[in-house]
């Protein structure tokens, strides 16, 4: 899962990107609301967290903008901007949630969870494939109802595939729900975390569409 913040005040932004990394999410983070335009218009981000005093473009004119651009990416509004026509306003811009400043960063991880879910088409907040088990908000797998340990790629590795079963998902698509723009991927970095998966859950889990990516394959009824 990746996600685009867009918060302009370097303290609130380095506390949410390390929050929102410690809950399972890959995190591009920018600091103007013209890069915040331009990086949601043109690459694929899973939810955008937009602050709504941002230099250089107001975040409702992002937003605006965005949904004129046909872009359906959830947007999360963080603001301190409180009277109930600002809300009436955000929302119906085409936001899809709304938290004051200051806020919880636990609150805010279980609204972005929910609106994650939505969107995957799911309700129930628990992920469940034949044996295996996933709980979002712990980030805790288990198969056949034993926990399973897995390091922080694979559990969003995981996680990923298992939001879009029967779905290839491309080695680019992939990597990018897993490293932010400033880390370093390393080149088999994918194919190591396929193994790790496959090995500690089971091998048939992930299917491998050669020179195009991974998927997750429905199960049969
Ligand atoms: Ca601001």
């Amino acid at each position: 899962m990746r996600i685009l913040l867009a918060e302009d005040d370097i303290m609130l932004g380095e506390a949410l990107q390390e929050a929102l990394i410690a809950q399972g999410f890959a995190v591009d983070w920018l600091k103007d609301g013209e890069s915040a335009l331009a990086a949601a218009t043109t690459e694929d981000f899973d939810l955008l967290v937009l602050d709504l005093g941002l230099p250089r473009r107001d975040g409702m004119d992002v937003l605006t903008q965005l949904r004129q651009r046909g872009k359906e990416v959830p947007v999360l509004i963080l603001t301190a901007r409180d009277t109930p026509p600002d809300r009436i306003a955000g929302l119906d811009a085409g936001a899809d949630d709304y938290m004051l400043k200051p806020f919880d960063l636990g609150e805010l991880g279980a609204r972005i969870r929910a609106l994650l879910r939505r969107r995957a088409g799911r309700a129930r907040p628990e992920i469940r494939h034949g044996e295996l088990r996933v709980d979002p908000a712990a980030q805790r797998v288990f198969l056949r109802e034993q926990e399973i340990n897995l390091p922080r790629r694979e559990y969003m590795l995981l996680k990923e595939l298992l939001d879009h079963v029967g779905e290839v998902l491309t080695r680019d698509k992939l990597e990018a729900s897993l490293y932010g723009w400033m880390e370093e991927v390393e080149s088999n970095a994918l194919e190591v975390h396929v193994h790790h998966l496959r090995k500690k859950l089971y091998p048939e889990l992930i299917r491998t569409m050669r020179g195009v990516g991974y998927l997750i394959p429905r199960l049969e009824d």
